[in-house]
């Protein structure tokens, strides 16, 4: 090791700048955090170091240095533009055992200055031992990114979290236990994504168990995968599957958002596409809290948004009641992300004031949607699941009122390379739908605004526009 690392703390410490230009003032700043007293010489200062002194930030001494100007300092900072000087000033501070840093002169040098990351009070120092500061602010930069910014937070929140500890748990090891848990878990990851009271809520469970019989925890995180194109994902999204131990997926959810994944995260298909079995939701239950109870990291990633049509709500009350934690990614729905790449908006001003989301499947199980809301002039209806059922969802429309004319179309493989839009009308759009042989998964839109797409379809060159108009 060439050089010592150490944190050296210098509040109320004596700390001398020898030079006034831009250099020094950068110097100056990075040490005005640490409440050191800063004095700078020089007889040419950058008005930016006569305003700090001027507000009793520094002392300031416009001459040339002179010898006794190390007198009581703990640490000197040579940056004059004369290398001579600073070799000088160097040597002076050497021979009084003052640590002395001479900028951009590592020989004449005894400590230099490593680039940081600053995150209050969490601070992260790189050095390259002088070879290369352009390595050394790479390397930063990258640790940069990887290090959450609400980091300093954390370790503030974790000092908090001692005290209340101390009490709690005598014995250093189920400290030590403890905060392990808070850090490689659930709480520390709430409280980076910025929900400090989740986090709270977390540690405090932890404490309660720790105590008695320390037990793994685990978390379940249910993510929306988005409709089909991957980089409709959130970041959040994105950032789950990243950190994810264990990942279960049903059969909607696109390969390209697989590949995005953590490499060593298991991935289990519990394949629900409708109409076909796959596991039961009991099965599927059963195995979230098997893999959370064990430790794990669960993600439980559905297609589109886990709330809309995904029973998302039956699997949390499942953890709910095993006592589980659990988060919510959501996600952009089918309806929304196929409208949006099928230049259907589901609003618009003169055309529809409300739009409702519809099972098209339920209806074996008895409940049937309320088609009197449904054929209300003005408002917009997209039916998921839809596709099988589209003779009965057309006659019942019909049935209660909704004009033949009505524009209806079907958005298939919405937002993926393989997406397919046909319109037509209510009387017509079996027909099409028939000719046009389209694959699942297909949502059937509703409503005046589907006669939109002939002017603002965008996206995919399959889009076959203007069939209403053979109605
Ligand atoms: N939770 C999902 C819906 C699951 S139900 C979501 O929020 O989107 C499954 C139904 O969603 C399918 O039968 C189909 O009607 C619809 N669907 C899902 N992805 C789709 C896509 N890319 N294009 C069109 N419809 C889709």
């Amino acid at each position: 090791m060439n050089y010592f690392p150490v944190f050296f703390d210098l509040t109320g410490q004596k700390v001398l700048i020898v030079g006034g230009g831009e250099v020094a003032l950068r110097k100056v700043s990075l040490l005005e955090r640490t409440g050191a007293l800063i004095t700078v010489v020089a007889p040419e200062v950058a008005p930016e170091l006569v305003a700090r002194a001027a507000a009793r930030q520094l002392t300031l001494n416009r001459r040339e240095f002179a010898p006794e100007d190390l007198d009581g300092m703990r640490l000197v900072i040579v940056a004059t533009s004369r290398r001579a000087v600073n070799r000088w000033i160097a040597t002076l501070s050497e021979s009084r055992n003052i640590p002395v840093n001479v900028v951009d002169d590592r020989e004449a040098s005894r400590f230099i200055v490593p680039a940081i990351i600053d995150r209050e009070p969490v601070l992260v120092a790189v050095s390259t031992g002088g070879t290369s500061p352009v390595l050394a602010r790479r390397l930063r930069e990258k640790l940069e990114a990887f290090i959450p910014t609400r980091i300093g937070e954390l370790a503030s929140w974790l000092r908090a979290l001692r005290g209340s500890t101390r009490k709690k748990l005598r014995d250093s090891d189920e400290r030590r236990r403890f905060f392990e848990a808070v850090v490689d878990g659930p709480a520390a990851r709430r409280f980076i994504e910025g929900d400090s009271q989740g986090a709270q809520r977390i540690a405090q469970q932890l404490l309660a168990t720790t105590s008695a019989a320390p037990r793994a925890t685990g978390e379940v995180t249910l993510v929306g995968a988005g409709p089909g194109d991957p980089e409709l994902l959130t970041i959040k999204a994105l950032r789950a599957l990243q950190d994810a131990d264990v990942i279960l997926y049903d059969r909607l959810v696109p390969a390209e958002v697989l590949d995005l994944a953590r490499r060593d995260a298991a991935q289990i298909c519990v394949g629900k596409a409708a109409g076909n079995i796959g596991s039961t939701q009991h099965e599927i239950n059963a195995l979230l809290i098997e893999h959370a109870t064990q430790g794990k990291r669960v993600v439980r990633l559905k297609g589109g948004d886990p709330f809309i049509f995904g029973r998302g709500g039956e699997e949390l009350q499942a953890l709910a009641a095993a006592q589980i934690n659990f988060s919510v990614v959501p996600g952009i729905t089918a309806a929304i992300g196929g409208a949006a790449y099928a230049g259907i908006p589901l609003t618009h001003r003169d055309y529809a004031q409300s739009v409702t989301f519809v099972t098209g499947h339920n209806q074996d199980e008895g409940t049937e949607p309320d088609w009197r809301t449904l054929v209300v002039p003005g408002t917009t209806t997209v039916f998921y699941m839809g596709l099988a059922r589209l003779d009965r969802i057309v006659e019942k429309l019909l049935e209660h009122g909704a004009p033949a004319t009505r524009p209806a179309g079907i958005i298939a493989q919405g937002t993926m390379a393989g997406q397919r839009v046909i319109t037509a009308t209510l009387a017509t759009i079996r027909g099409v739908a028939s000719d046009a042989k389209l694959n699942s998964p297909a949502l059937l839109v509703v409503g005046d605004v589907v006669a939109l797409h002939s002017t603002l379809a965008w996206f995919g060159v399959n889009a076959e526009i203007g069939l209403s108009q053979t109605a």
